[in-house]
């Protein structure tokens, strides 16, 4: 028997998720494990579908013609009905008394079978073909999305069906019954969602990722020897190494694992309140303890306790190179562990975007979207404490370190600048941790090489650059750009801010009045894309704010040398990657609708310019 009955490429009959529709798609891969194709509808939509939801294209042609022959009238007129309730569409919220609700049930009976006769023929006007969006391609009417919320409070369960699938209703006073049947409809839906193969690779694939596990950690080992240098010139390349032995001191590894254990510790505490993430492809939702801004006060303690009893700080300036690399062997260790941990993970807890089946990808990647261990979540755990409180600390181990190498009563206003700005941004990380669980990270990369690194050696080692080069090379500024780079940073904050919490919020709650003036695109998942407000500025404003923060975290350091410059040159290719990957990820999600977010959105990052 053979696995799988239609090509890659084939043109076939998918069945809308959760309806009795079925549009034209295209075969885009199979998972023999999962035992589901890939399909592209004709808007970019990629769902993936049971072989039982997939037609040929000739069987509807047969059945077609089957029914044209018995009632070809009727068939046009089901047909327009079919259309005006596919599912995605608004409710129109007309009102039905019990009789005509019967016959509405007959009159519904009939249309399914004739939609299922008669396939939906894609129309050459592209603004016309279906993609799940209402007419009105553009709205700040919530009310479809808060009628569904508030009508069916009482059950959780429908609820959540409701809001995964974004089945909007297709009408208001849509009866239990229906939706206990759509409920079903979700359970067996719930395998179709298992994540498929990764078959478009990141990072130069293979090879790229198989190099970049080595050249991160040269780099930041270049950097931090660079740092150390009285001339960091880039012409001063390369830097004299320092003897192998020098770089590594069991109690500087001891102190480290001492502070992920602190850590951890705190993120165990029963503190803080506990929130859903968002629904993985199984449907679940995981639960997250949001108390990582009470982590940063306890170690705040800590860390005062420790000062208070005349512990060197500067100890972490003195051994910082054998600081980052511990950090780095600790992360290698974690994502070993998490990859041989991932080969016995179920295939629906597998990342979207680390399912290769090639080793050195998916161990770069991350293989497993969200490792637990009981629940203690290693990845959600890893993003914001270890290496972002840790960063705090090593910028205050530089500013203590400059005061006594350089005899000072006070730090220097550049240092002064520098922990201030990026204290803030750390502790607005914490402070809005829940925001966290929505970004690519969480969602849709797995936990491997690329975040375990990222997270406990790039944050805290590299983005610390600019305290560490002002150990070393004192930069005096003027109290007038002092501020001037203030009011520069603020700025940033504040595109940075609010542009996170209004989209933030908008995905929370899209129903929420205080949001009521901004306008979106509805998509076929349900969920809207904002156009106006700072989503309508630009399509990544938060990268904007970003941006320009990471500009005056470097401007502080003078003009002498480019190295405390890397991070927003670094900055600026991260993130214009990250928009890249994330613009892809968006047209597939939201095919038509997201392509109409482009033209009423034409720039990307920087207005005017890119
Ligand atoms: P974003 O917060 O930018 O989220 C992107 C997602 O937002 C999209 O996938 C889409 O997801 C949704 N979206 C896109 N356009 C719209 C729209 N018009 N209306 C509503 N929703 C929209 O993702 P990131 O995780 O990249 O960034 C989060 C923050 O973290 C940013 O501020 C970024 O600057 C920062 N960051 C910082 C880093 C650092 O090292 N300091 C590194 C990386 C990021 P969906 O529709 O599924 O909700």
């Amino acid at each position: 028997m053979p696995s799988r009955k239609f090509a890659d490429g084939e043109v076939v009959m998918g069945r809308w998720p959760g309806s009795v529709l079925y549009y034209e798609v295209q075969v885009a891969s199979y998972d023999d494990v999962a035992h589901l194709y890939t399909v592209k509808y004709k808007d970019g939509t990629e769902l993936a579908l049971k072989e039982s939801d997939i037609r040929t294209l000739s069987s509807f042609k047969h059945r077609k013609s089957q029914s044209s022959s018995s009632s070809p009238s009727r068939r046009s007129s089901s047909r327009s009905r079919s259309r005006s309730r596919s599912p995605g569409r608004p409710a129109k919220g007309r009102r039905r008394s019990s009789s005509q609700s019967r016959e509405h049930k007959e009159d519904k009976k009939k249309t399914v079978q004739e939609t299922n006769l008669v396939p939906l023929k894609p129309s050459e006007n592209n603004t016309r073909s279906y993609n799940g969006e209402p007419e009105s391609t553009e709205r700040n009417d919530t009310s479809f999305i808060a009628l569904e919320q508030q009508k069916f409070k009482p059950d959780l369960d429908i609820e959540r069906v409701l809001e995964h699938y974004s089945l909007r209703p297709r009408k208001e006073e849509k009866k239990r019954e229906e939706i206990y049947s759509e409920k079903k409809i979700f359970e067996t839906m719930k395998t179709e969602k298992a994540p498929p193969k990764t078959k478009e690779l990141e990072f130069g694939g293979r090879i790229g990722t198989f190099m970049l596990i080595f050249f991160l950690p040269a780099t930041v080992f270049y950097l931090l020897l660079m740092c150390k240098q009285d001339d960091p010139s880039i012409m001063n390349f390369p830097p004299p190494l320092p003897a192998l032995e020098s770089l590594w001191e069991t109690r500087v590894f001891g102190v480290f694992l001492l502070w992920f254990a602190l850590q951890a510790l705190f993120y165990l505490l029963p503190i803080g309140k506990v929130v859903e993430g968002l629904p993985l492809s199984s449907g679940k939702k995981l639960h997250y303890r949001i108390n990582g801004f009470y982590a940063f006060i306890l170690t705040a303690a800590a860390i005062g306790a420790l000062l208070y009893f005349q512990f060197e700080l500067h100890y972490l300036y003195d051994h910082f190179m054998q600081f980052a690399v511990s950090a780095a062997a600790f992360s290698m260790g974690l994502s070993i562990f998490l990859y041989i941990r991932s080969l016995k993970a179920p295939e629906e807890e597998l990342a979207p975007s680390g399912n290769s089946g090639y080793l050195v990808y998916d161990f770069f990647i991350g293989h497993e979207l969200n490792p637990r261990i009981g629940s203690f979540d290693l990845k959600y755990f890893c993003e914001l404490r270890p290496g972002l409180i840790g960063w705090v600390v090593i910028n205050l181990a530089m500013l203590l370190a400059e005061m006594k190498i350089h005899n000072l009563s006070m730090p220097s206003l550049s240092m002064i600048l520098v922990n201030s700005f990026q204290l803030l941004y750390v502790v607005d990380a914490l402070w809005n941790e829940e925001a966290v669980l929505t970004t690519m990270d969480i969602t849709h990369d797995g936990f491997g090489f690329m975040l375990a690194f990222g997270d406990l050696v790039w944050v805290p080692f590299v983005y610390s650059l600019q305290a560490f080069y002002l150990v070393g090379h004192p930069t005096t500024i003027s109290w007038p750009v002092a501020a001037a780079i203030t009011i520069l940073n603020c700025i940033g904050y504040y595109i940075f801010r609010s542009a996170n919490s209004q989209k933030n919020n908008f995905r929370r709650n899209p129903a929420d009045p205080k949001l009521a003036y901004l306008k979106f695109i509805p998509t076929a998942t349900g969920k809207g894309l904002l156009v106006t407000g700072w989503w309508g500025f630009v399509r990544h404003p938060n990268y904007l704010g970003d941006i320009i923060m990471a500009l005056a975290w470097s401007l502080p350091c003078g003009f002498n040398h480019i190295l405390p410059y890397f991070y927003v040159i670094y900055f600026i290719c991260l993130l214009v990657h990250r928009e890249a990957r994330d613009e892809h990820h968006c047209k597939q999600k939201y095919g038509l609708a997201w392509e109409k977010y482009c033209q009423r959105v034409p720039y990307r990052i920087f207005p005017y310019i890119y």
